[in-house]
């Protein structure tokens, strides 16, 4: 039956759920109280000098109108030759590589490719926000799989029970949605943990959306290892990538999908209709950033792995229990109380915002837990650090 439509509340009860963003309400909080934003994953400092000129460069000499649909052939060809040199997979730039809208659009216009109105998705808890809303959007249905804490305190005691997740694959499960390095946690999947879900995909023939945005945001000498690349999954793996996160340019919104021609191209006939194409001059500048491959990612690396360093080693100072990532731009703290009281007060209290991180999850095993972003300047962490004093549990 159509949901009821009236003008006070238009929105379809579908989306009724998700009001407006945890990351959107928290930056504004932060900019209404003169907070320090350890909420939103953004960096606080440019991308590499280079990178920028290249994308002023690009407005100059005229890529100002439509980009091709696909992307513009330079950064398929660019995204192509990385898969390759990183991970030895290959990807046709012509049919098995697309540009998106950030990876936002990657992993929407996935999900509402392969999964239709009564479909089941698979998704680990937590999860970021956007799946469960193209999940949504798609009038498909969630099933969640919960990564639970362990004890030895680092990101690598995130970890999910295989049987669970096979429970949570039923007749009606088209795709599983992964995301490895893993926002909120930090937590890197192991090859056993991939080979478990890539077993599973194989057996139930689905989908896995790899959502791999963290890929070179990796710490501690640890690797990440793309699901394409496990036997078998390179076939049914979309594989998804964004420029914000390798090059600390979030607001660019450049991201991409690389999967099998079937599947890029049903991703493709969404996506179109979504926003058809976006940042012309952005996708040159990105393509050369991508072809001079280690040296941006090793400083970047470097930057954050000290970055997450300060935070943790403080925050622990202060008596936070903390869970170490091995990746990302976040760190998890357990507050032993309720999160979202935490946050909510955190502002007022010491001038600082913070994510509790029970919005990431359906069920309640996230309640005690405050993500905090490290991808911020030396001063700022510190500075943060020093507000942060007398609030621990
Ligand atoms: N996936 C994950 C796991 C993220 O953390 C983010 C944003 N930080 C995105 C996707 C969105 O990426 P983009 O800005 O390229 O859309
Ligand atoms: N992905 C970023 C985070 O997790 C935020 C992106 C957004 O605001 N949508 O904080």
């Amino acid at each position: 039956m159509p949901s009821e439509v009236s003008a006070n509340d238009p929105l379809v009860a579908r989306m009724r759920e998700f009001g407006t963003t945890i990351f959107a309400e928290m930056s504004a909080l932060a900019v209404a109280t003169g907070s320090i934003n350890l909420g939103q994953g953004f960096p606080d400092t440019d991308g590499p000098d280079e990178l920028l000129a290249d994308a002023i460069n690009a407005i100059r000499e005229g890529h100002n109108q439509y980009p091709p649909g696909p992307g513009v052939p330079e950064l398929r060809q660019a995204i192509s030759d990385h898969h390759r040199h990183c991970y030895q997979l290959d990807y046709d730039p012509d049919g098995e590589v697309l540009v998106t809208a950030g990876a936002t659009e990657a992993v929407t216009a996935a999900i509402m490719a392969v999964a239709d109105a009564g479909d089941e998705v698979v998704v680990f808890e937590p999860y970021y926000d956007s799946y469960v809303a193209a999940i949504a959007l798609a009038g498909a249905r969630r099933r969640t799989v919960t990564l639970r804490r362990h004890a030895g305190g680092d990101g690598a005691e995130w970890r999910f029970d295989v049987d669970e997740l096979r429970a949570a694959i039923t007749g009606s499960t088209r795709a599983i949605v992964l995301n490895t390095p893993h926002n909120p946690t930090g937590k890197v999947f192991t090859p056993a943990e991939l080979a478990a879900i890539a077993e599973l995909a194989e057996e139930h023939d689905l989908i896995v959306i790899a959502d791999e945005v963290y890929e070179h945001l990796v710490f501690d000498g640890l690797h990440h290892v793309p699901m394409a690349t496990l036997p078998g999954m390179r076939e049914r793996t979309v594989m998804v990538g964004s420029a914000g996160k390798s090059f600390s340019v979030t607001g660019w919104k450049i991201g991409w999908v690389a999967a099998p021609a079937s599947l890029t191209g049903a991703v493709r006939t969404v996506k179109q209709f979504l926003t058809y194409v976006n940042g012309a001059p952005f996708q040159p500048a990105v393509a050369r950033a991508l072809a001079k491959q280690p040296p941006h990612y090793e400083a970047i690396q470097a930057r954050l792995q000290d970055q997450r360093d300060r935070l943790c080693a403080g925050l622990a100072t202060l008596g936070f229990d903390v869970v170490r990532p091995q990746a990302t731009y976040f760190a998890t703290v357990d507050m032993h109380r309720n999160g979202v009281e935490f946050c909510r007060d955190l502002p007022r209290v010491a001038g600082v915002v913070a994510i509790p991180s029970s919005v990431f999850y359906d069920s309640s095993a996230g309640d005690s837990y405050v993500r905090l972003a490290f991808c911020k300047r030396t001063e700022v962490i510190d500075q943060a650090l020093e507000r942060l004093k007398g609030v621990a549990p």
